[in-house]
């Protein structure tokens, strides 16, 4: 591995050198190796097209060809800053001025120099099977008030075929794209100019679809003693000043103004459910007490970072809110790490990874309430033995939080739950139980929301399934295709048995040829196709196509009905 990576930041390198050869007056930010290969980030005079990244290839290939060793050198910080400043290169400027130590570390070939750590390969030529992938927007050190960066993303391997494998899986991805699927499915839609980039419309199917999980995720919630809430989507402004979002969060909130009054649209649930649980005096015996709503929030994210489903300015939130005290803490991380290990097996999701992210930089709160609730998601996990990571400083400001990531189809890692203690919220609202000892006390709370948003959800979901949903989730589960005009009495009789039995149908009585008609219906995905002609009518049977296993076979309605409701339940 570590070769891997040394190789493909050299690649990296050999990209910055052939950008430098192409597009002279190129500033150069950083490139590092990724997962998937190596990306690096210019600020180039003349711009770059994603059609360029060929030519820029070429170049590459003869300075592979070339054989220019890689020489490590450590030059005094002063030299370097010597150097890049006679070569304008002010944004390693900007990184010299970070580094403490009075050695800097330089890598270079040809005549392309590189503030760099390494490691590096030999020499240029050990790079033989490499690819320029794709181009995209990044500012710079990703803060927005920075300039905004090319960013040319690559990729390379030791191997021929690794580099093929790579390739077909990147092109195995782009098929299942969610935002491609999505349009073709019809499911949702997003009009950017009439309505706003990252507002979803779900389109009938995806309407659907979105209810059908959400009845789901409700109906286990309120098995579990969830309370369900449904609470405004515009709060004043006063109750955001109190949870600290108007300190931490204002760049994210949308801002309403009516009159004098200031209104924020929610870009969270908590501020409301904490409402209204202080309606009401509590006891420890409610403990964990546990509020679950279907919340729609809006947060305004960079237009930079949105990206169908998957990142978008309003989403739906299985989000709750559990009130408990410390002790309970640990009992219930468990209960809800099992409850996310149940809801995504439902899905069809095999594997996932558990992070902690611990105190950031700025915070609220006191720092040993941080520790004690970092202390007991760590041995909440360890108790039902649960790997995970940590990761320093990435907890919200309230507090330390668990993150878990699931693998899809194609053993690609998504962010999903979240699991958050807080020990701020409670004391900024002054929330109040009575405990034990009939003594006034602080509750903790937990923020949780286990798939996350639904929108995002679905969008990974579309993706997992390359759009053929297991037949509980499917838009349509049965077409029924007519052969001719002659069963169009039957198909619609079929049809309605199927709506009075809730299954969801759609029937095909195009004048189109039957291959015609069985192309389009296998196009959306439909887990049974049906082909109605003059001997079904007879026997009063169907014909099936099942899209799932590639069957063929003979039903009678009655019994396509008992299958469908065995597959759902
Ligand atoms: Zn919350």
């Amino acid at each position: 591995m570590q070769q891997l990576h040394a190789l493909r930041h050299s690649c990296a390198h050999i990209l910055a050198s052939a950008v430098k050869r192409l597009y002279p007056g190129t500033k150069f930010g950083i490139g590092p190796w990724i997962e998937d290969g190596f990306y690096y980030d210019f600020d180039i005079p003349q711009g770059i097209k994603e059609e360029d990244l060929p030519r820029i290839e070429e170049e590459m290939r003869k300075i592979i060809e070339a054989d220019y060793p890689f020489i490590h050198e450590m030059w005094t910080k002063q030299q370097a800053y010597d150097f890049f400043n006679k070569e304008g290169q002010n944004y390693k400027l900007q990184l010299l001025e970070e580094i403490e130590e009075d050695k800097v570390s330089i890598y270079r070939h040809d005549d392309f120099v590189d503030l760099c750590k390494g490691p590096h390969i030999q020499s240029t030529s050990q790079v033989k099977f490499f690819k320029l992938l794709n181009i995209s927007g990044a500012y710079w050190r990703g803060k927005e008030s920075n300039p905004m960066l090319v960013r040319i993303y690559g990729t390379a391997f030791f191997t021929k075929e690794d580099l093929e494998k790579f390739l077909k899986y990147q092109e195995e991805a782009r098929k299942r794209d969610h935002r491609i699927l999505g349009k073709k499915l019809r499911l949702f839609d997003i009009y950017y100019d009439e309505a706003g980039a990252g507002l979803i419309f779900w389109l009938p199917k995806g309407a659907i679809l979105k209810r059908i999980i959400e009845d789901w995720i409700l109906k286990e919630h309120r098995e579990r003693g969830y309370f369900v809430l449904n609470t405004p989507h515009l709060l004043k402004s006063h109750l955001w000043k109190i949870s600290g979002h108007m300190e931490y969060y204002k760049d994210l909130m949308f801002i309403v103004k009516q009159q004098a009054q200031d209104f924020v649209v929610k870009p969270m649930n908590c501020p409301a459910h904490i409402l209204v649980y202080k309606s009401a005096k509590h006891s420890y015996k409610e403990f964990p007490l546990k509020f679950f709503e279907l919340g729609t929030v809006y947060r305004y994210e960079k237009a930079g970072v949105l990206h169908g489903l998957l990142r978008a300015r309003g989403f739906t939130q299985d989000d709750a809110h559990i009130f408990l005290t410390l002790e309970q803490l640990e009992d219930e991380i468990i209960e809800l790490i099992r409850f996310t290990e149940y809801i995504l097996k439902k899905f069809g999701f095999q594997e996932y990874e558990v992070e902690i992210s611990t105190q950031p930089q700025e915070f609220i709160g006191n720092p040993q309430d941080w520790e004690m609730a970092t202390s007991s998601l760590k041995k909440a996990l360890e108790r039902i033995n649960i790997p995970y990571t940590i990761n320093p400083g990435e907890g919200a400001f309230y507090g330390p939080k668990i993150d878990l990531k699931l693998k899809d189809s194609l053993k690609r890692k998504w962010q999903l739950s979240t699991i958050q203690v807080d020990f701020a919220l409670p004391q900024r609202f002054k929330l109040t139980f009575v405990d034990k000892d009939n003594k006034e006390k602080t509750p903790v709370m937990i923020h949780r929301a286990l798939l996350g948003s639904l929108e995002r959800f679905i969008g990974i979901l579309i993706e997992h399934y390359a759009g053929l949903f297991p037949v509980w989730l499917a838009p349509v589960q049965v077409k029924l295709l007519s052969l001719n005009s002659q069963v169009i009495d039957f198909v619609k009789e079929v049809e309605s048995l199927f709506k009075k039995e809730g299954i969801r149908v759609e029937v095909d009585l195009r004048n189109e040829t039957l291959s015609r008609k069985i192309r389009d219906a296998e196009e959306e995905k439909i887990p049974y196709i049906c082909i109605i002609g003059q001997k079904e009518k007879v026997k009063k049977i169907l014909n099936i196509r099942k899209k799932w296993t590639g069957v063929k076979q003979e039903m009678r309605p009655e019994d396509l009905i008992l299958e469908i409701k065995k597959e759902v339940m």
